[in-house]
């Protein structure tokens, strides 16, 4: 067992100290990340600091130390939390989920690094093959995933743009089966580059991205695709070879247009050619969904529009962005057959039980903000509310029901901010969706001035027109949401479009047409004719906004753990402590309360009959056989026997235990025996 840490190290859980305050919270989260202890408990939520060097407490020794045992045993570790998330799944068969939230930089993908890893180690002790090629295929999945979706910004070198939901499955015997990958939001507008130049070569690109428009603005995050080929996975084989559809679309930024009397014409062909020869097309096709748009008419005619040179350049990139949406899309789903459970039995493998793990961006505040931080915010609003739901209004209603006394703890409820952006017809997305519906040209300046007239009265909204004096917002542009984790200032621009995503069908039909298999079956939707096409899909916001709810409901009913990932500097420091920075993501991830709920509450609870069943083995009264009149009874004689009564408080069904020492103690006599 690892050593307990001393007291000069701080105090490992938030809950013991002193008081409550932000002081004592923020010097002894200081205190600690000087010492090098980047894990500290609120009860069972770890807080995590990015310690941005590598640490000595993922070996094997680790591992082992923390397997198995009670959460409070060993120094607060992930290892913990995962194993608690484990054990809760296994001796109760229980779906469980831990949940990492944090801003960009926090550390939440190497959180969700090192949860999977030790579940891993800890499972299938005998090391069947079989499960130990899903636990392979499981951890190696990774790796493409951050090949192809992340990317380097300037807050992170290697940042995940897309969310990310596993469901880990197991049989009874607690050994992994299988799992399953949902993404949210992949933001397409950054690309990816990369590879060997042999490679390249026969793509007809260069090692340069300052030669193409695509990469040549802003921080091109580079990846290495050969790095990753290099990986050898064989199951994913098939994934990785339809990189060169890829590579296509970052050709696709040097196609220009130019005006010809009243057409519009490419120049750049060589571009064409060589996009032509990697996704299996023909020029002449790709030339003509560039320049031209099928529609219907009113009469039922289909026609040929020709572009204007703004509609060509949309087009075009609209394009590659979908491109490169749906590679990414088609890679997951390609993943998900790997890894989908296969042959499952109910009546052979007993319940099959599912740890969700989710690491997702976290809260975006930057000097300007769009459409994709209206999103990201929008999930952690969703995100915040079920924490608040989950872990302190469950708490105080358990009391309610128990018949235990407690104080009243007020916090702040987000569900205000929540309505603000999702109610139907009056939320901003509702706001939104109804511009993008409206025929004729709607200009997102229209829309914010929908939006300054329906929410004027809204608490959390604000704008230069409801708000002239503010010389910070920009009356054609901005609006501003006062979030729960602090004021964010958006830029309307391009809203209107990026939540339409409109893709002109002929693109779809082009790649349909595609003579790569692979291409064509990541466009079924290429197949319909322009005519067929009249529902109106489902918005950018809406899409997203479903598939977050249907998030949130996954994680609500299963049992969840808490990883709560903070950035100590903004320099990527190792020794830096922004004292500042700190205690805004404190305030936001709402700890403090955390604490406060915890401090108010109990450690653990559990229902008499269990508790009994547990430790009645450490009481003289109560084993073999009680004789009280019940078991609460039987379970206050385990009490009183060990001196507990302090600690403890009787409810109408279960046990409450403030001290979580209590419990070690109980463990260890139970072991001892
Ligand atoms: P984003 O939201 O942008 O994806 P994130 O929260 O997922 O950010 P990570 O990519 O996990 O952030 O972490 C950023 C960097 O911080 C890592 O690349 C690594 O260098 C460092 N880091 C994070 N956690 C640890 C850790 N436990 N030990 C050592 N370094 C770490
Ligand atoms: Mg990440």
């Amino acid at each position: 067992m690892a050593e307990l840490e001393g007291l000069e190290f701080g105090k490992s859980d938030f809950v013991l100290l002193d008081e409550v305050t932000m002081e004592q919270f923020m010097e002894n989260l200081k205190l600690r990340f000087g010492k090098g202890r980047i894990y500290t408990y609120i009860g069972e939520v770890v807080v995590s600091v990015n310690p941005y060097r590598q640490m000595d407490i993922y070996g094997k020794d680790s591992i082992e130390a923390y397997r198995g045992r009670e959460l409070h045993e060993n120094p607060p570790h992930l290892y913990a939390v995962s194993d608690a998330a484990y054990k809760d799944m296994k001796r109760r068969a229980k779906d469980t989920c831990i949940v990492i939230s944090g801003e960009s930089g926090a550390g939440k993908t190497e959180a969700s690094k090192y949860i999977m890893q030790y579940i891993a180690a800890i499972t299938d002790p005998s090391q069947r093959t079989e499960v130990e090629s899903v636990k392979n295929v499981l951890l190696k999945s990774n790796c493409v995933l951050e090949a192809f979706g992340n990317a380097k910004t300037n807050r992170n070198d290697n940042s995940s743009r897309f969310g990310k939901y596993m469901d880990i499955n197991f049989n009874f015997n607690g050994d992994p089966t299988g799992g399953h990958i949902n993404n949210y939001l992949l933001e397409k507008v950054r690309l990816l580059y990369g590879g060997s130049n042999v490679m390249l070569e026969s793509l007809h690109l260069q090692n340069n991205p300052a030669l193409y428009v695509y990469t040549r603005e802003g921080a091109a995050p580079f990846y290495n695709v050969s790095q990753m080929i290099s990986l050898h996975i064989n199951d994913f084989k098939t994934c990785l070879e339809t990189n060169c559809h890829l590579f296509s679309l970052i050709c696709q930024g040097n196609i220009e247009f130019e005006r010809n009397g009243e057409s519009v014409q490419i120049i750049g062909l060589e571009a064409v050619t060589h996009i032509a020869e990697l996704t299996a097309t023909d020029p002449e096709s790709i030339c003509k969904s560039l320049l031209y748009r099928t529609v219907a008419t009113g009469g039922g005619d289909v026609i040929k529009k020709g572009h204007t040179k703004e509609d060509a350049w949309f087009g075009r990139d609209a394009f590659a962005k979908a491109l490169y949406e749906r590679l990414f899309g088609w890679i997951v789903s390609r993943i998900n057959s790997i890894i989908e459970v296969k042959d499952y039995n109910p009546l052979l493998h007993g319940k099959n039980t599912v740890i969700g793990v989710l690491d997702i961006y976290g809260f975006e505040i930057f000097d300007n903000n769009s459409f994709e931080q209206f999103c990201i915010n929008y999930c952690n609003e969703k995100l915040q509310q079920l924490f608040i739901e989950l872990i302190l209004l469950q708490e105080q209603r358990e009391y309610q029901r128990e018949g235990i006394t407690w104080q009243h703890i007020d916090y702040f409820n987000n569900n205000i901010i929540v309505d603000l952006m999702e109610q139907p017809h009056k939320g901003i997305i509702s706001i939104l969706d109804e511009a993008c519906l409206t025929v004729g040209r709607v200009t997102d300046t229209v829309c914010l001035e929908s939006m300054n007239t329906k929410l004027s009265q809204h608490p959390h909204y604000t704008s230069r027109k409801l708000n002239p004096t503010d010389k910070s917002m920009d009356f054609q542009k901005h609006f501003r949401v006062r979030h729960y984790a602090g004021d964010v200032t958006y830029s309307v621009e391009g809203f209107l479009d990026k939540n339409k995503d409109l893709l002109f069908q002929d693109f779809k039909r082009l790649m349909y047409n595609s003579a790569n298999p692979v291409l064509k079956d990541m466009w079924p939707d290429g197949k319909l004719s322009i005519t067929e096409v009249t529902k109106r899909p489902l918005t950018a916001a809406s899409l997203f906004k479903n598939s977050i709810v249907a998030l949130v409901d996954k994680l609500g009913c299963k049992e969840p753990y808490y990883v709560r990932c903070i950035k100590p500097n903004e320099m990527k420091s190792s020794v830096l402590f922004d004292d500042a920075r700190c205690q805004h993501q404190v305030a936001y991830l709402g700890l403090l309360e955390n604490v406060m709920v915890r401090r108010a509450g109990f450690a653990y609870r559990q229902p008499y009959a269990r508790f009994l069943q547990r430790y009645k083995m450490t009481c003289e009264y109560t084993w073999p056989n009680h004789l009280m009149a019940s078991d609460r009874d039987a379970v206050e004689a385990i009490v009183n026997q060990h001196g507990f009564q302090d600690d403890v408080a009787y409810g109408l069904t279960k046990l409450f235990v403030r001290a979580p020492q209590c419990l070690f103690t109980l463990e260890q006599e139970r072991a001892d025996l």
